[in-house]
Parts: structure tokens; C-alpha cells; sequence
């Protein structure tokens, strides 16, 4: 492609996600206000996974400093090559313990946390980041939560979740931020939703600082912002489509 040509394509891409992001923004705006919560009780997350670093920069200049990935090896490829020196990144999707290491090199959050071997395999990774000055702050943690019996889907079962949640508030290099949930493809998103608000008031007796309640994606952000998100995940209602993968 000529650069002429190139920088008319990235011309109207910035229009297009200029123009996506501020109905996003707007729908998110009108769900908070039908909820009836307070103006700016909810954070959007642009997720970036499978668009292309040009794009996650368009989005730095529309002022976005918060980035949402789910694969550790194309986080770590976006985030050496933007090397932006204030932006949060997140990781949101299902992690191995063999990418605890990488992973506590970029991630400000990691939305994904669902066992100890994962809990204990982060908290060493990231105490050794920040002993190695590759990291400032202990890494924030979000436990996702199973709002079904299906474990291939990732998530702690409720009843384990006590523990885990005591586990990550004593590891020093993790702080227990709140929780994650995805909701199962068969169930109604009210009525996870409404289970996982649930769990969280009950997580927030124990850990009071542990606030953030991850949920909500393109399609159910309503009834996740009706039932206490303070995160809403959102990849396609901003970015298009994603191109077919089998990850
Ligand atoms: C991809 C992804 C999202 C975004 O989903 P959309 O439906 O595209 O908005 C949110 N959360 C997680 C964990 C994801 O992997």
C-alpha cells in the first residue's frame, strides 16, 4: 500500500472508532443514569485483543489510558511496541501459570485470577518484578468468579472463594481489587449478574477495599451496570467485529 493511501485507511479508522467510542460512551452514560447511579460510577475498558496496536493507539489519542488484552504473548507484543509510560493495562483472559512471570511485567490488573497455584505463582512473579524494578505497585488482582458448573469456562467456584480471597489479601505483591465474572452462554445475564452482586457484597464484608466488580460486555452491559459493575469489559461494540479464531 502507497503511504497515502495507508494514512487515508488509518484516517478512517480514527473516524470510526472516534464515532464508535463516543456512542459507547453515551450508551454507558444512559445505563448508568436508568440504573440510577451516580454520573462516572462506571469505567469502560476498551478490550483491544486481535486489532492491531495502530489501533489501540488511536485510541490513546482519543484519550484512553486503560487497555483491556487477553492473550499474554500479543499484550506483551502491543505494550513493547507502544511504550506508552501512562497507560493501565489489563489482562482479562484465561491465564497459565508459565505466563505469571511475563505477565507481571505489563499488567497493572489481572481481571482472570482463579486458583491459588495461579494466586502464588503471581505473587512471586510480581514481587520479583518489582524487585527487579520492572514494576512500581503490587499487581492488582480481580478474581473471576464461575456463575455455572462448567469449569472449562474459567472461575473460581463461589464456595472457594473465601479462601482465595484471603489468600490474595495476605500476598504482598498482589492487592485483592474485587471480582470478574463472565456470565454462561445459557443463562439469563440478569440473573448472574444479580448472583455475582451477591458474592461481591458478601466479599466486601471481609475485604472492604476490595470494590471493583468487572462485568458487563458488549452485549449485556445494561443489566451488568443495573447490578453494580464498575468495569465494563468492551471489545466489539467498539472495535467491529473480531476476525475468526479458534482461541
Ligand atoms: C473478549 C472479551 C471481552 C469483550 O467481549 P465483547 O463481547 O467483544 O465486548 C470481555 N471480557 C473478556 C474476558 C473477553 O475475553
Amino acid at each position: 500500500m502507497s503511504a497515502a493511501r495507508e494514512t487515508t485507511r488509518e484516517t478512517a479508522r480514527a473516524q470510526e472508532l472516534s464515532a464508535r467510542l463516543d456512542g459507547l460512551l453515551a450508551r454507558i452514560d444512559a445505563a448508568v443514569a436508568a440504573a440510577g447511579r451516580p454520573a462516572g460510577s462506571v469505567r469502560l475498558l476498551p478490550v483491544t485483543k486481535f486489532f492491531p496496536a495502530a489501533d489501540v493507539d488511536i485510541l490513546y489519542r482519543l484519550g484512553r489510558r486503560e487497555f483491556g488484552e487477553s492473550r499474554e504473548q500479543e499484550a506483551s507484543a502491543k505494550v513493547a511496541e507502544l511504550g506508552y509510560d501512562d497507560v493501565e493495562w489489563h489482562m482479562i483472559g484465561r491465564l497459565q501459570r508459565n505466563k505469571a512471570r511475563a505477565v507481571a511485567r505489563w499488567a497493572h490488573t489481572v481481571h482472570s485470577v482463579d486458583s491459588e497455584r495461579l494466586a502464588t505463582a503471581l505473587d512471586r512473579a510480581a514481587r520479583d518484578a518489582m524487585a527487579a524494578g520492572e514494576r512500581t505497585a503490587p499487581l492488582r488482582v480481580l478474581l473471576q468468579v464461575s456463575l455455572d458448573d462448567d469449569p472449562g469456562r474459567g472461575g473460581v467456584a463461589p464456595a472457594d472463594l473465601p479462601a482465595l480471597a484471603d489468600l490474595v489479601a495476605k500476598a504482598p505483591g498482589l492487592h485483592l481489587a474485587g471480582l470478574m465474572a463472565i456470565p454462561p452462554l445459557d443463562a439469563a445475564s440478569d440473573a448472574s449478574f444479580a448472583n455475582l452482586a451477591t458474592l461481591h457484597t458478601s466479599l466486601l464484608t471481609r475485604h472492604a477495599d476490595a470494590t471493583e466488580l468487572s462485568a458487563g460486555m458488549s452485549g449485556d452491559l445494561e443489566s451488568a451496570v443495573e447490578h453494580g459493575s464498575t468495569c465494563v469489559r468492551v471489545g466489539t461494540a467498539l472495535m467491529g467485529a473480531r476476525p475468526i479464531t479458534s482461541a
